[in-house]
């Protein structure tokens, strides 16, 4: 059986705050601002990989409203939420990305990024892709106030016809 899972998220960037994708620290300016550590990438790959399951979505499990969660290391989380995937039998077959801001620029990084997503999602390198665009100058990310992530990732488990 094959399920495919969507998640998105957009973080405002604000001066003071680090900028990380998928627990990577990029040289910026401004980062994001979250409740959490504000790694767009990170929540983004959760929701997807959630959703892929149907376990429901980073909000629905780690909670703003909780403190617990405050200042947490999204990479935590998403390893938490691979956990719970995981223990569903199922296993990622591949991930595709797609980060969206003015600033930094992500490909320098790129490797490390997927590195990192692969160890916590326990998938070889090759299954997991990021890309990086900007917004052209356009709207809110292009003015560099904000930075987009979208992710798409595919589960498989062995058992069922459908
Ligand atoms: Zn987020």
């Amino acid at each position: 059986m094959i399920r495919i899972g969507l998640g998105r998220d957009l973080h405002r960037l604000v001066q003071g705050r680090r900028f990380l994708l998928a627990g990577v620290e990029l040289e910026a300016d401004r980062g994001e601002l979250g409740h959490s550590d504000g790694d767009v990438l990170a929540h983004a790959v959760t929701d997807a990989v959630l959703g892929a399951a149907g376990l429901g979505d980073i909000g629905a499990l780690f909670p703003p409203s909780d403190p617990r969660w405050k200042d947490a290391d999204s990479m935590e989380l998403l390893r938490i939420a691979f956990g719970k995937v995981k223990e569903q039998g199922w296993h990622v077959v591949n991930l595709d990305s797609v980060v969206t801001c003015e600033r930094p620029r992500l490909i320098p990084c790129r490797e490390c990024i997927r590195a990192a997503l692969a160890a916590a999602l326990e998938a070889p390198l090759e299954a997991i892709f990021v890309k990086g665009k900007t917004a052209e100058g356009l709207g809110p990310i292009g003015e560099g106030a904000a930075v987009d992530a979208e992710a798409v990732c595919l589960l498989e488990k062995q058992g069922s016809t459908n």
